[in-house]
């Protein structure tokens, strides 16, 4: 998607180079003859009256008469460039010839053109990172779209503590071995998981949409930070998102963590599709009681209404796994948030 946005950028760049090329040449030398033997008559006329003010005006209106002169002319030329890229476009069509494509894309599709290149500039500056200027505390402040960042009241991660312990739902895990792909998002390692696995809770069931880690973990219990954490995020019919946090401490070696680690791309942005499945079952831990309540992603937009469920018993990944990642994202979690008086509930 990203690399498509790209080469079209690229595309719209030359192309608009190509065809800015003919017109500016012209435009320079664009004074014709006549212009110039009549700006000079009037230059000279003012000469002899020898009166700066009206010299001045004299001049001014030559130079608006060129502009205006250079305007039609710039107007003419791109007219008859477009009528020469429609016959090109037209008679071309069956002749592969790419540097002609780069015609034929921006001019079919103008009103796309000027969306995307729109939308990479929001991109760009939609940036942010866990450090220095574009860190956690300025994610509010970088983009529009990012207020609930700073003004949220339901923003996660949260120090989980004084949860009230209920008989809890059990979280009905329905995984299966998916195919996968590994994508270095330049905030976290994502795993992409085909669609078809779901949590319920509640009577609703959650399709997951992808897995990430964070390092260390985001999530606090009692004040008790972890290693890392792994959150498996679910998205319900109605686009409601659910987030199963797994705390991960240091100890065996972690299957499911080892074959990501295994397929981890050489290069950012350029999902890699990994040739074995995984076992998404082999990343919850044995026992399924788990803390919950609302909160907001943990990244901008820090959007709310976001089900949280953190698994109470970690599990485990090795140091060497540990320090792979952290070779990689030594720290991407974002502060601990106010729970500002929130419910949370914690199984039995
Ligand atoms: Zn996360």
């Amino acid at each position: 998607m990203r690399s498509n946005i790209v080469l079209l950028a690229f595309m719209i760049v030359t192309s608009t180079a190509l065809a800015n090329d003919p017109v500016t040449k012209p435009i320079k030398p664009v004074p014709s003859k006549d212009e110039v033997t009549s700006s000079q008559k009037e230059e000279s006329k003012a000469t002899k009256e020898a009166a700066p003010i009206r010299e001045s005006k004299a001049a001014e209106a030559a130079r608006k008469k060129e502009a205006q002169a250079a305007d039609e002319l710039a107007a003419k030329i791109a007219e008859r460039l477009a009528v020469i890229r429609k016959d090109k476009d037209e008679s071309n069509k069956p002749i592969a010839r790419p540097y002609v494509r780069t015609y034929s894309v921006p001019i079919k599709k103008s009103a796309e053109i000027e969306q995307k290149p729109k939308k990479s500039e929001k991109s760009q500056s939609a940036h942010w990172s866990y450090e220095g200027e574009e860190g956690p505390l300025s994610w509010g402040k970088l983009n529009s779209a990012n207020v609930k960042c700073d003004l949220g009241e339901r923003q996660s991660p949260i120090d989980i503590r004084d949860g009230i312990k209920v008989d809890l739902d059990v979280l009905n895990f329905d995984y299966k071995p998916s195919q996968f792909q590994v994508l270095d998002n330049g905030h976290t390692i994502q795993v992409n998981v085909n669609p078809g696995n779901y949590v319920n809770v509640s009577g609703k069931a959650y399709e997951l949409q992808q897995f990430h880690f964070h390092r260390p973990s985001e999530e606090r219990i009692n004040g008790k930070g972890y290693e890392m954490v792994v959150h498996f995020v679910h998205r319900d019919r109605e686009s409601k998102l659910a987030v199963v946090a797994i705390l991960l401490e240091l100890g065996e070696t972690h299957p499911g963590v080892q074959l990501v680690w295994n397929n981890l791309p050489l290069e950012k942005h350029e999902p890699i599709k990994a040739l074995k499945n995984i076992d998404l079952m082999q990343f919850l831990p044995k026992q399924r009681g788990y803390f919950t309540y609302m909160g907001s992603l943990t990244t901008p937009p820090c959007s709310e209404g976001v089900l949280w469920l953190v698994m109470k018993e970690p599990v485990q990944l090795s140091p060497d796994q540990a320090s792979i990642f952290a070779r990689l994202y030594p720290n991407n979690a974002r502060p601990i948030q106010k729970s500002a008086g929130r419910l949370i509930k914690e199984s039995l």
